[in-house]
């Protein structure tokens, strides 16, 4: 079976990563997007809600898993016997980040391919970090999440205030 893991914060998904996700999942039997486990106190939302947000966004694709994870992305991979790392590429700065994760990550695990691929032109822009700025200084993000993740940022920006 080909299993690839896309890995990332994800804090929270957006129409950008669902994209990737979505395309991924043609080109592998099972993908598993893999949400990094970092400290709360980094990320607007909870690992457990990332989660959450996750699996409600991908209720319409039966190949594709959300499982949180901790410690080395390359380690994930094995523990899920994963042959592929998808990543998303925005035109911007992405790709240098991904050649360097890439060559140290080649290091760690040769037998993992990455499989990179190009952002949607609407999303090329899209940020979790822009996201949630705009949420906060309260402009339309509808376009930009699904629908049950815009009522929950704007839960937790009210929240926040
Ligand atoms: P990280 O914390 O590793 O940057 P993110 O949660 O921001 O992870 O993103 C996970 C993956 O999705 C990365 O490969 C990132 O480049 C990609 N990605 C993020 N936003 C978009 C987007 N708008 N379009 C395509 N890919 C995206």
């Amino acid at each position: 079976m080909t299993i690839a893991i896309y890995p990332g914060s994800f804090d929270p998904i957006t129409n950008g990563h669902l994209d990737i996700a979505i395309r991924a999942a043609r080109l592998f039997e099972k993908l598993i997007i893999g949400v990094y486990d970092i400290p709360d106190k980094k990320v607007l939302f909870t690992t457990k809600e990332r989660v959450e947000l996750i699996k409600q966004a991908i209720v319409n694709l039966p190949n594709v898993e959300v499982e949180a994870y901790n410690g080395l992305t390359v380690n994930f991979a094995r523990k899920v016997k994963a042959q592929a790392m998808v990543r998303g590429l925005r035109m911007s700065s992405d790709f240098e980040r991904e050649f360097d994760m890439a060559m140290l990550n080649k290091k760690l695990y040769p037998k993992l391919e990455l499989v990179c691929l190009m952002s949607t032109l609407e999303y090329q822009f899209l940020s979790s970090t822009l996201l949630k700025e705009a949420a906060r200084l309260g402009g339309n993000i509808d376009d930009l999440v699904p629908k049950h993740v815009a009522e929950a940022l704007k839960r937790k920006v009210q929240s926040k205030m």
